[in-house]
């Protein structure tokens, strides 16, 4: 059965599903995105996605592409029609098709495409179980991070070089030593008291939406948090760490640059906070 997107005011098999060459996406990564994770027939933490998406389109002076109201049901369309349970949806916006040029255009309307695809939340439970490895790379992106947009080159990068390292995430480091976040995912540790660290998100990351929920997590849970910088070398003596992201949840990092953090294995904070989450997002009916 083949994959269904949205594209555009159509509903269309992948293989018919295109976007104009002269899309300004394409040309200039002018233009912003969302992932939504889907979890047991529900969509995760929806109204706050969207919340952020109308402050990375208002960033960028992006209309809406549809009205705000209309884009969830297209969303529930997408997920239905490719049968997704658990996996995620994906949206993006930019700002249309126009002939080249730097400067915006006048009257054009943004384009919106939303793709849908199943994930295997055991494959999720057991990456968990075993925990995944982060290396480090200094800052290179530009200092609108906190912006979703889908100019994400050094990201890119960054992955790709943590994969030929055999690990799964790159972390951004500032010139000053500190942690930012990840090419896809906010960053944590957890100290030898307990307490929970993450960088504040008024600049110099994305406000993870995961990241937000997880405050509400940790406070169901009877567990602190301070919002400050935190270097490599602190996470490296913690006594957990774990990435937050859509699609990871909070997911144990047991290596950081090759070093073992704590004994080398998930730490059970993290996996309390992971197996809290589902009770505590909000459930959108996909
Ligand atoms: N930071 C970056 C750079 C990201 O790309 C992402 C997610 O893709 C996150 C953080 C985590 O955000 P969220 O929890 O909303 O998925």
């Amino acid at each position: 059965m083949p994959r269904i997107a949205y594209v555009n005011g159509r509903y269309v098999a992948h293989a018919d599903a295109f976007v104009h060459i002269e899309d300004r996406g394409y040309q200039f990564a002018d233009g912003v995105y969302e992932v939504c994770e889907v979890a047991r027939g529900f969509m995760v933490d929806m109204p706050r996605h969207l919340g952020r998406l109308n402050r990375s389109l208002a960033e960028l002076s992006i209309d809406w592409p549809v009205t705000p109201g209309v884009l969830p049901i297209i969303l529930r369309e997408v997920v239905s029609r490719n049968h997704v349970a658990d996996g995620l949806v994906y949206l993006q916006v930019t700002r249309g098709v126009a002939s080249r040029d730097f400067v915006f255009p006048a009257g054009t309307k943004p384009s919106l495409v939303v793709t849908a695809r199943k994930a295997d939340p055991a494959a999720a439970t057991r990456r968990a179980e075993s925990g995944i490895k982060v290396i480090t790379v200094p800052e290179n992106r530009w200092d609108r991070v906190d912006i979703k947009s889908v100019g994400l080159l050094p990201n890119v990068l960054a992955k790709q070089k943590a994969k030929e390292a055999g690990a799964q995430e790159a972390w951004f480091i500032d010139a000053d030593g500190t942690v930012k976040e990840g090419g896809s995912s906010n960053a944590w540790i957890i100290t030898r008291d307990g307490v929970l660290v993450t960088r504040p998100a008024e600049h110099g990351i994305l406000r993870g939406i995961t990241r937000t929920t997880l405050f509400e997590v940790a406070a169901k849970l009877g567990l602190k948090i301070e919002e400050r910088g935190f270097s490599v070398a602190e996470a490296k003596a913690a006594r957990e760490v774990f990435i937050s992201s859509a699609t990871t949840i909070a997911m144990p990092i047991v290596a950081i640059d090759g070093a073992p953090v704590a004994n080398g294995h998930p730490g059970s904070i993290t996996l309390s906070l992971r197996h809290a989450f589902f009770d505590v997002a909000e459930k959108s009916p996909a």
